[in-house]
């Protein structure tokens, strides 16, 4: 039997509707019975960023079926359940749709697991101990909800950053050069004398400073590839720091 509800989603949830869905009440009818979780799925928006429920002025669950002309209010976590509640550090593990985000949030200095083959149940796993935020593409990565899980939002890696830093307010943390882009571990700096043989000889001239990770034997240095991530990292600063 076909049953109408009205849903209303808050903040970032706005970001899975349609245009005339988004930041106002809108009716839907379901074949019922049917679960708020069922619905939330319907809307594609991922079940992990589902903070807290209201139907009628009312808490629910996930799990609640609705009946017939249900008003559901539909918030995301807040930002201070991630701050206070978890107290979790800017650490990362990305699933394997965000390679190239990784690097970058490295090359900022992020602490930034990633594989390309790791399983939801790994991921899980490594957010719970050691206590990392997980950037994922994938809206069903995990039906239940956890602030310490973020759908990324956009496709482009350079957007992709800049979003992953606005929302978790990360350019206050920013370190560059800290940190291997290949292989996360911390980089060293050193005298050009000690990596000469590992450089062509006009980059071991040109620059002056530069950096080797112990673990992975890759020396970085602040070439154009650097001087145009220096300039995102301005504008991201510039244009949302306080
Ligand atoms: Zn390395």
């Amino acid at each position: 039997m076909q049953k109408q509800f009205t849903f209303r989603f808050y903040s970032i949830l706005n970001d899975f509707l349609n245009n005339n869905q988004k930041q106002k009440s809108f009716k839907v009818t379901f074949k019922t019975p049917v679960t708020v979780r069922e619905c939330i799925m319907a809307f594609r928006i991922p079940v992990f960023e589902i903070g807290k429920l209201l139907i009628n002025g009312n808490p629910a669950n996930l799990n609640t079926e609705l009946n017939e002309h249900d008003r559901i209010s539909i918030y995301p976590h807040f930002r201070t359940i991630y701050e206070e509640g978890q107290n979790l550090e800017y650490k990362f593990v990305l699933d394997a749709h965000l390679g190239k985000l990784s690097r970058y949030l490295r090359m900022l200095g992020f602490d930034t697991l990633y594989k390309n083959d790791y399983l939801d149940e790994e991921i899980r796993q490594i957010a719970s101990t050691e206590k990392r935020i997980v950037l994922t593409r994938d809206k069903l990565i995990k039906n239940t909800p956890d602030p310490a899980y973020y759908y990324v939002r956009s496709t482009e890696k350079h957007q992709q950053l800049r979003e992953v830093v606005n929302f978790w307010g990360l350019t206050h943390h920013i370190q560059p050069f800290t940190r291997c882009m290949t292989c996360n571990s911390p980089l060293s700096k050193v005298q050009v004398e000690q990596v000469r043989d590992k450089l062509d000889n006009d980059i071991a001239d040109r620059f002056d400073e530069f950096y080797i990770c112990k673990k992975c034997d890759k020396v970085f240095w602040k070439g154009s590839h650097f001087k145009r991530m220096e300039k995102q990292i301005l504008d991201l600063i510039q244009s949302h720091g306080k």
